[in-house]
């Protein structure tokens, strides 16, 4: 079996399919409660919150689409850098919603200055960003940009940090972000499936007036579940098992461990981009340090340096996503990638690239 080095899924560890095939239980007994209540501790540690986290069975999607559900009223501002942003955008429309987006080119980070600019239009009641574009390997400028959000009253922010939970620290709080949500396949090392979410009190309010909310992903009834810990719908209780495991895992190694860990084997990507002269995609100050994007340089056939690569050494990289596929290549360093593991990798590129 090859090893993933994508930029999600990714890579999930022997250790956390151990976990995943305990033994089913039910999800209304004391077992699943202790189960979902030992989560909260590390999940509120990695998002900066004293918020309770939301456990949803399904993948990140469900619950970006449900924040414009609960929260937007009036109109949805979308930031949008990439694809994962730019689809967010799509997704307003698709539903009826006024939106409006502020839009910038791929590879290019959102500015706070622009944010501000297009509230000051008004009539915005919601703004939703991707904190690290996984499509461009962007991490825009979270504090910046929740700052002015934040200057702008019964504005909400939604934030997704599918590709950037648990790999570098993130304040909920202290930011003011009204929901922050994740997906388990991309930092966690989790097999997808699951989302984690917290709300603020502000954004339960919002949703507690907003109508035709449903059911499976009406915050509401997240949040009177999470007050017994539990989920209002049966929950993909194995992912939950695994959750847990990866969220000791964390425990034990340490949160600011975890953060350095992920920016050194980056930087180990980033050092082997400029020994082979491949310019990384982000801007210097906005690259990401869970994924390494690079432009595919030309004349180099990208698509064999795959396929070799996968053939020869069973590791698997990213040949870009959307509309800068095979313009650009990816390689993932979220999870449990060691400094060992990542120089296997790096020797295997070495030796395909000859
Ligand atoms: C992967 C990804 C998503 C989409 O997640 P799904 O699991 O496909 O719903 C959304 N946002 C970001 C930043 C991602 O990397």
């Amino acid at each position: 079996m090859a090893k993933l080095f994508i930029p999600g899924p990714i890579d999930v560890s022997k250790e956390t399919y151990c976990a995943m095939s305990k033994p089913m239980i039910g999800h209304r007994g004391k077992e699943f409660e202790e189960l979902y209540a030992s989560t909260q501790p590390m999940l509120q540690k990695l998002g900066g919150t004293t918020r309770p986290f939301f456990l949803s069975t399904s993948s990140a999607w469900g619950v970006m689409e449900a924040s414009l559900k609960n929260l937007c009223a009036k109109k949805v501002l979308n930031l949008c850098c990439g694809a994962f942003s730019d689809k967010w955008y799509s997704v307003s429309k698709s539903m009826g919603l006024q939106a409006d987006k502020v839009q910038v080119e791929w590879g290019d980070a959102i500015s706070p200055e622009a944010v501000r600019v297009k509230l000051e239009e008004g009539g915005y009641d919601l703004v939703t960003l991707i904190h690290n574009e996984t499509s461009t390997g962007v991490m825009n400028d979270l504090e910046g940009i929740a700052k002015v959000v934040k200057s702008f009253p019964g504005v909400l922010l939604v934030v997704d940090s599918v590709s950037s939970f648990s790999a570098v620290p993130i304040e909920m709080d202290k930011l003011g972000i009204d929901v922050l949500l994740a997906g388990v396949q991309k930092a966690l090392a989790l097999p997808p499936g699951l989302s984690v979410f917290a709300c603020s009190q502000q954004a339960l309010e919002r949703a507690e007036a907003m109508p035709n909310r449903g059911y499976y992903f009406d915050f509401i009834e997240f949040a009177k579940n999470a007050q017994t810990n539990n989920t209002p719908s049966t929950p993909a209780i194995s992912l939950i098992f695994g959750l847990q495991h990866i969220l000791g895992v964390i425990e034990a190694e340490g949160v600011q461990n975890r953060y350095a860990r992920h920016k050194a084997n980056n930087a180990m990507i980033h050092e082997w981009g400029t020994r082979h002269e491949f310019k990384n995609f982000a801007p210097e100050g906005n690259q990401s340090v869970s994924l390494s994007c690079f432009h595919t340089p030309p004349g180099f056939d990208q698509a064999a340096f795959i396929k070799v690569l996968k053939a020869k050494h069973g590791f698997v990289i990213n040949g870009g996503y959307g509309k800068i596929k095979g313009l650009t290549f990816r390689i993932s360093n979220m999870g449990n990638e060691t400094r060992a593991t990542m120089q296997e990798l790096i020797d295997a590129m070495d030796d395909v690239l000859g």
